[in-house]
């Protein structure tokens, strides 16, 4: 379903979170056991500095992310491959990029316009869904034109695609036609 790229593809590659790891347990291990089979000082010095270069990295790389594109993004950011492209716009595409729908509306709807019934089949119902004929992902609106009082049947049907777009809009159409009396 989401264009997310999965974690174990591709062998070897190095992420932040593997920096992290790498550069806390050498640099921890230099500074707190001492290894006395490493004698000479610059041996120390270089993986030292190599441990903090590191961790400095990750943390102004983590932060940097938490800045622009929030926390779940700077999450994703440690364990997303060095050089590889960033997931914040892969991951943008599965957000929903109009709020959900008010209450208030959804309720006029289904108690107004609808009347108790599914706009589809027109089989009254306790518990109608409110759907977006083009969906909140695609930045459909929630005003009335788009929105259609569903049951939960016809609801997954939608969904699935079984009823087109335009065959859910004439049935809007329809029921907000001024009725005949
Ligand atoms: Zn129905």
């Amino acid at each position: 379903m989401s264009g997310r790229r999965s974690q174990t593809d591709g062998e070897g590659e190095i992420t932040p979170i593997v920096i992290l790891i790498v550069s806390l347990v050498f640099g921890g291990y230099v500074v707190f056991e001492r290894p006395l089979d490493i004698g000479a000082t610059y041996i120390w010095v270089i993986i030292l500095s190599l441990s903090t270069a590191g961790l400095f990295y990750v943390v102004w790389g983590f932060n940097k992310a938490r800045r622009e594109s929030g926390m779940n993004t700077a999450v994703s950011w440690l364990f997303t491959e060095l050089n590889g492209e960033p997931q914040s716009s892969s991951a943008d595409s599965t957000i929903e990029k109009t709020p959900s729908t008010p209450e208030r509306l959804k309720n006029e709807l289904r108690l107004d316009r609808a009347d108790g019934r599914c706009e589809y089949c027109d089989e009254a119902m306790d518990f109608l869904e409110v759907h977006h004929i083009k969906p909140r992902s695609e930045g459909g609106p929630n005003t009335r034109n788009n929105l259609i009082v569903l049951c939960p049947n016809c609801h997954r049907k939608a969904d699935r695609g079984v009823y087109s777009r335009s065959e859910l809009k004439h049935k809007v159409k329809q029921q907000e036609a001024p009725q005949e009396v």
